[in-house]
């Protein structure tokens, strides 16, 4: 039966295909923008200077400084470069951090953003921005920083190595797995993740075997999109609250952390959210335990399993225990400490998820 809902869609244009970089100029254009600041990683460089390139005069300038969770210092000279430069836009390339910078500009400035996403973390698909200050993270969210236009080119995300592009796809993964179960969950975003989760779990293990395989970097960039789309739509629960504590309390890498976090969340969740199960069992066919299944794809694609692995220490245990606690959301299940801590004791330790 289909319970009562609210849905809001998103503005969202989306050019998507191998070889779409080269539609850019034509994207650029339809919004009426002259000069637009390129933004990206500084070992995404060679890929900002193709894409000013392939912009020609309508490129005013590359800022190669982008950085995992927006630094307010970068924030502040990317802004003050825009406005120097009488940008009247930015193209975001790159990761989350690249198009987070651009949502800081548009934030302060409302200059609009193209983004131009090369891993599979989804943040082209939302109006969340970011800002890290003094070693903590603020959030919210604004539809002036949604990204106007989308240009999904599975060719720039040949050059993402094995190990990243599994942990990237984990991380889509686990917006599909919390929208599913989310308290604002609706048939149509359901359906979204059902088939983000099914196209990414088929697209990984061929991405990892061939990296160049244009086909399988395109299945896995479609499921990046849906589940971006997720994000964009529903609540994040139990699984984003831990992995945004261990990332700003701990300074754990974003997409690996969601790696080995995801299976124990959802264990954790799977006995509350019987819906959410089923979906999840048939998007990775047929399965009974979704998440025990997650966990082992992650493991046979050669993905980090432990918080152990990733540099934390297990006398962290009880603090990030307590600040996934301390404020109330919604959740499936109800959230203890006690749960919890067990819950982070098996992720620190690399155990196989249970529902403890
Ligand atoms: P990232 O953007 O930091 O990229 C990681 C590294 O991979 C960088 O060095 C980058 O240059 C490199 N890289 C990216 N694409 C590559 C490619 N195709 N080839 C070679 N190297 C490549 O990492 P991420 O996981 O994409 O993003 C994480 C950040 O995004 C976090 O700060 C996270 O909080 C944020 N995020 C925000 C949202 C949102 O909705 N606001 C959603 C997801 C993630």
């Amino acid at each position: 039966m289909i319970r009562g809902f609210t849905y809001q869609a998103l503005p969202m244009r989306v050019v998507f295909g191998a070889g779409a970089l080269a539609r850019l100029p034509e994207e650029v254009a339809a919004l009426g923008l002259d000069r637009v600041l390129v933004l990206c990683s500084p070992e995404q460089a060679d890929t900002g200077k193709l894409v000013a390139e392939a912009l020609g005069d309508r490129a005013a300038g590359v800022l190669a400084e982008a950085r995992m969770h927006v630094p307010i210092e970068v924030a502040t000279q990317a802004r003050a470069l825009a406005a120097e430069l009488g940008a009247d836009g930015c193209v975001a390339v790159g990761g989350g951090s690249a198009i987070g910078l651009g949502k800081a500009i548009a934030l302060e400035h409302g200059l609009p953003v193209i983004a131009v996403p090369t891993t599979y973390a989804g943040s082209e698909m939302t109006p969340v921005w970011g800002l890290t200050e003094a070693g903590a993270k603020r959030t919210g969210r604004d539809e002036r920083v949604l990204p106007r236009s989308v240009l999904y080119d599975a060719e720039l995300t040949c050059t993402l190595p094995a190990g990243m592009s599994v942990t990237s796809g984990m991380n889509a993964m686990a917006h599909a797995v919390e929208g599913l179960y989310a308290p604002d969950a609706t048939p149509i975003i359901s359906l979204m993740a059902e088939e983000g989760v099914r196209a990414m779990a088929g697209a990984l293990p061929r991405v990892v075997a061939d990296g160049a395989d244009l086909d399988a970097r395109s299945d896995a960039q479609y499921a990046a999109w849906l589940c971006g789309g997720v994000l964009a739509a529903t609540t994040m629960s139990l699984h984003h609250k831990l992995c945004h504590a261990l990332g700003g309390t701990l300074d754990l890498p974003h997409a690996q952390t969601h790696t080995v976090v995801l299976p124990h969340a959802l264990a954790f969740n799977q006995p509350a959210a019987p819906d959410a199960v089923a979906a999840l069992s048939r998007a990775l066919g047929g399965v009974d335990d979704p998440a025990g299944e997650l966990w082992t794809l992650a493991g046979r694609l050669g993905a980090p399993r432990s918080l152990r692995e990733l540099g934390m220490a297990e006398d962290d245990v009880p603090r990030i225990a307590e600040l996934a606690v301390a404020n109330p959301y919604a959740n499936p299940r109800p959230v203890t400490l006690e749960g919890v801590t067990a819950l982070l004791r098996a992720a620190w330790a690399g155990e196989p998820p249970a529902a403890g």
